[in-house]
């Protein structure tokens, strides 16, 4: 149930963090973003804020940053300057692969390399980098078995189904996608969710007009 709003300070300090969270440029190999958005969680809880679930994502900091200004504004406070402008700014949003800019999160756990292609484009600073593993987003572990698809296009991952769990993982991707403005992809060669023509979630982004650039 909805509470009071009882701390006015506490959800502008929640929202604040979340917008930050929604604009930091991707910080490669560590995550201090990530504790902020935990920080605006916990601020929001205790308002009684739905907040979303799961790992920490760009995306789900501007849903809960818009789910904040909603609640501020019901209570008859003027709302901040929206956080999607902050989001998308002057810079292009883009999807990237999560293990591109160096994040662990790959089935055999190993840290990965940033690319360097990547880390090149993320230089320049016209783009604001929305990161998605759908894999691990949809609630896989990290390290995992690796994944087979068998002849009828099921996928398996140490004996179990995981055919909805990497199709959840898409219909994230894509949501993340919608919610950043984001019309291209820069996904991972290869995988059975990010490789542009067989992988389940770059199909379901291609699906709904995100250009899927293969790397
Ligand atoms: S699902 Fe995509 S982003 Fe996640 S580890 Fe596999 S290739 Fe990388």
């Amino acid at each position: 149930m909805t509470q009071t709003l009882t701390t006015p300070t506490s959800l502008a300090l929640a929202r604040d963090l979340a917008a930050a969270t929604a604009a930091a440029t991707y910080p490669r190999s560590d995550l201090p973003w990530a504790g902020a958005y935990g920080r605006a969680k916990r601020l929001a809880r205790e308002a009684g804020i739905p907040v979303p679930g799961g790992c920490p994502t760009k995306p789900k900091a501007a849903a809960l940053c818009a789910a904040i200004e909603a609640h501020l504004s019901k209570a008859g406070r003027a709302p901040a300057p929206a956080p999607s402008a902050a989001l998308v700014g002057a810079r292009q949003p883009i999807l990237v692969s999560r293990c591109l800019l160096g994040v662990a999160c790959r089935y055999h756990g190993r840290p990965t390399a940033e690319h360097s292609r990547i880390v090149r484009m993320l230089a320049t600073g016209r783009y604001d980098t929305i990161d998605v593993c759908p894999e691990v987003d949809a609630g896989l572990p990290v390290p995992r078995p690796p994944t087979r698809a068998d002849a009828d296009g099921r996928l398996w991952c140490g004996g179990q189904d995981v055919t909805a769990a990497f199709v959840r993982g898409g219909k994230l991707a894509v949501d993340a996608a919608r919610a950043s403005g984001a019309t291209k992809a820069y996904l991972v060669r290869g995988s059975p969710s990010c490789d542009r023509d067989h992988g389940i979630a770059a199909r379901m982004l291609r699906a709904v007009g995100v250009k899927v650039i293969r790397v």
